[in-house]
Order: C-alpha cells, then structure tokens, then sequence
C-alpha cells in the first residue's frame, strides 16, 4: 500500500466513525503516514503550525487520540517523557535511544512463534506481545 492508499483508507475509516473530516485532521493524518519519526504531539504542531495557523498542540492530540480509537495510529509509552505517535502498519519493532529518546523501526520476523510458546507453556490466551531495544542511535555515539 502506498501513501495515497493509506491516506484514502484511513478517512474511509474515520467517516465510519461519523467525525467530519476537517482540513486540519487531514493534515495531521496526512503528517503521520509520511513521517518516519515517531512524533509527539508538539512535533506535529512545530512541523505544521505555519501551514495552519489556527491549530493548537491541544486539537493535534485530541486528533492523535482520535486516530488512536480509530485503529490507525498507536501511542507509545516509552520512558515517563511525552506520548510519542506511530502511523500502524506493519507489524515492527522499535529501538530507542536512551540518550535522546529517539524512535527507529526495524523488522524481524518471526517472534509470533515466542508467543505460541508463552501460551502454550502457560495456557495464557496470548494477545500480543512487545519487545523494545534499548541503545545510542548514531547521532548520540558521535558525541560521546
Ligand atoms: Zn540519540
Ligand atoms: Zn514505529
């Protein structure tokens, strides 16, 4: 699926919902599926600000939260700093830095296996699970 498709998808799955789909929700939207970052609301408003005047930190995460409830985007919770957001598509995992608290995706495959086990050792109706690495990302090993 390309970024077109994601997006048209996506307001499809919004209209469902009965939210109107206003030009400021398209943008933020749009934002999220392009981004490779993992932003937190105030990233968002930064990058779009100049573009939408009119737009507040306030309505970008009441928007996040919406697409949250929608399926579309998950929060995630790494450290006690701010929610960072991540457009859902494949299944990836993340590594973080510990430094700057930056987000960066990687694939691997193959750990549905781990929770067949966890649910078969235990007898756990296994839901998901969640792995996260931990290390300096490149720009943070160039200063140290
Ligand atoms: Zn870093
Ligand atoms: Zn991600």
């Amino acid at each position: 699926m390309d970024a077109n498709e994601q997006f048209t998808d996506s307001i499809d799955a919004l209209k469902e919902t009965g939210v109107r789909i206003t030009p400021q929700r398209k943008a933020v939207l749009k934002y999220m599926i392009e981004t490779e970052e993992h932003p937190t609301a105030d990233d968002i408003f930064k990058a779009l600000s100049s573009e939408y005047p009119n737009m507040s930190v306030a309505t970008i995460y009441n928007n996040l939260k919406l697409f949250k409830d929608t399926g579309l985007v998950k929060e995630l919770t790494y450290g006690d700093s701010s929610s960072r957001f991540d457009f859902i598509t494949d299944t990836h995992y993340h590594i973080i830095c510990s430094n700057c608290g930056k987000i960066t995706d990687f694939h691997y495959p193959g750990l549905e296996e781990v929770e067949q086990l966890a649910g078969s050792v235990t007898e756990y109706d296994v839901s998901h699970h969640r792995l996260e690495i931990y290390g300096l990302c490149p720009e943070c090993r160039e200063q140290v």
